[in-house]
């Protein structure tokens, strides 16, 4: 049995009230945080300014590598108030609108302008996670006639998701707009984008970020079926996916979320690109000092269905325990990663047809199968972009994978892939010097030692950047 003490799936942590304290934010860093998000839906830029200065000041403290992630809220659609005790029964007749009113149980305001075109008859309008469903009879200038298939009590700002409508809401607000303008001076590593539908989407914002001349990297929010459907073409314009089970629970049949869990995690190791699980992973830890059965196995089995990182939503924002969460959820990480089971991963070879990658993919692929072969504790590269340490990672090798690097922009941004632990390094050295250097630096740290087999892999001859052509098998002296 293997006894690693360092886990390889990473943890995100969502900052908000619970957990925006300084102490906590580093006592959760030192427990196994390796991301922290801040969630535009429920923070302002001056809470968001505190927050980020803390992390940074806990990595300057601690050494530690923690990126920061700003999820946008996108086109979240909501009810506005509502008059207290409305109840909406199972059978009757109401109306939505888009102008402003307060809420009753005949009329309803929903906060989009374009609610009679995007609606048609038979499409579906959900409230409250779901808990209240509605059928659209008829839709005309003014207000669209619905009719309530499930009752209920509903309150004010509760959300509204309409999972059978393709809406032409732009998926990034002037809000989202302003928050990414935010993050991008602040510098931060990753921008997550919510209710995406189609890679144009991701195209767009990736416009915005280069305009300002930032390399902050997008993190697609996989919860509408549209987005589903176009998945292949989503993967492949984003920088990461994140399976969003709390909106796409309500917005597919929830009994098929775990299965586009492990279809989207196969996809995205597929593709190489990082891809984390999210929500509700630990929810009633929320309001218990413990986890249940069936959330320990949750958690468990999207470690085994191969994700990058998990994340803690509500558990560490507003949650009683988010020091404690995050240690329960290292330890059940920890327990699957030193244990002897494994699914089957079956990631292929990559094609030299027309591939102008093929060497450093080549090198990648072979070096996870070498490394795996040969029992080695790690696979040691040297990336200027990050490139081949995404690689390596998506092949998922039993080895640690450090990465070396002179460019200061990716060590925190790398910190969301499985595995990877980064380290600053500018020398360039002969590739037997560097070679050599590496392992001492290693050794110093106790992540490796005399004896070990690890595998290098790089450029040569070493210099600032170049293609990945070299693979090193060797015995630490
Ligand atoms: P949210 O996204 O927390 O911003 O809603 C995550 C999800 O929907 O699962
Ligand atoms: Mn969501």
């Amino acid at each position: 049995m293997k006894s690693n003490k360092i886990k390889k799936t990473k943890i995100i942590a969502t900052i908000g009230p619970a957990s925006n304290k300084y102490e906590i934010i580093k006592k959760m860093i030192l427990n196994g945080v390796n991301l922290c998000r801040i969630n535009f839906s429920h923070t302002n830029h001056e809470e968001a300014d505190k927050i980020i200065s803390k992390i940074k000041k806990v990595n300057e403290e601690t050494g530690h590598k923690t990126a920061i992630l700003g999820d946008l809220q996108g086109p979240k659609l909501r009810i506005g108030k509502v008059e207290k005790k409305t109840i909406l029964k199972s059978g009757s007749k109401i109306y939505l609108t888009n102008k402003k009113c307060i809420s009753t149980s005949k009329k309803i305001f929903v906060n989009y302008s374009r609610l009679n075109f995007d609606l048609n008859i038979n499409d579906k309008v959900l409230i409250d996670d779901g808990k209240i469903r509605l059928k659209v009879l008829s839709v005309n200038k003014s207000s669209i006639t619905c009719e309530v298939i499930n009752g209920g009590e509903i309150s004010s700002n509760k959300g509204v998701n309409l999972p059978t409508s393709k809406l032409s809401l732009k998926s990034i607000t002037t809000k989202d707009k302003r928050d990414l303008n935010f993050l991008i001076k602040k510098n931060v590593d990753w921008v997550a984008l919510s209710f995406v539908q189609t890679s144009k989407d991701i195209i767009d914002l990736r416009k915005l970020i280069t305009n300002k001349k930032s390399s902050i990297k997008i993190i697609a929010k996989i919860e509408k079926p549209q987005a589903i459907k176009n998945i292949k073409s989503i993967t492949r314009s984003t920088d990461a996916i994140m399976i969003a089970r709390g909106d796409l629970g309500i917005e597919i049949p929830m009994q098929k979320v775990p299965i586009y869990q492990k279809k989207i995690i196969t996809l995205c190791l597929n593709y190489s690109k990082p891809v984390v699980v999210a929500t509700q992973l630990m929810e009633g830890m929320i309001f218990n000092s413990m986890t249940t059965r069936a959330e320990t196995n949750d958690v468990a089995n999207a470690v085994f269905d191969g994700a990058d990182a998990l994340m803690l939503s509500g558990e560490t924002a507003i949650g009683k325990y988010p020091i404690k969460v995050v240690r329960a959820m290292s330890k059940i990480i920890l327990s699957v990663e030193n244990s002897d089971f494994k699914l089957n991963e079956n990631i292929k070879p990559p094609e030299k047809k027309s591939n102008n990658r093929y060497i450093s993919e080549s090198i990648c692929y072979y070096a996870c199968k070498l490394a795996d072969q040969s029992q080695a504790k790690a696979i040691i590269t040297l990336t200027a972009s990050g490139y081949n340490a995404q690689k390596i990672c998506s092949n998922r090798p039993e080895a640690f994978i450090y990465v070396f690097t002179h460019n200061k922009k990716i060590l925190n941004t790398l910190s969301l892939l499985k595995g990877v632990y980064t380290f600053h390094y500018n020398k360039f050295n002969s590739t037997d010097e560097t070679i050599k250097d590496l392992h001492k630096f290693l050794i110093k740290r106790k992540l490796i030692k005399s004896g070990d087999t690890v595998v290098n892999i790089g450029s040569m001859p070493i210099k600032e950047k170049g293609m990945t052509n070299m693979l090193k098998l060797n015995t630490v002296i």
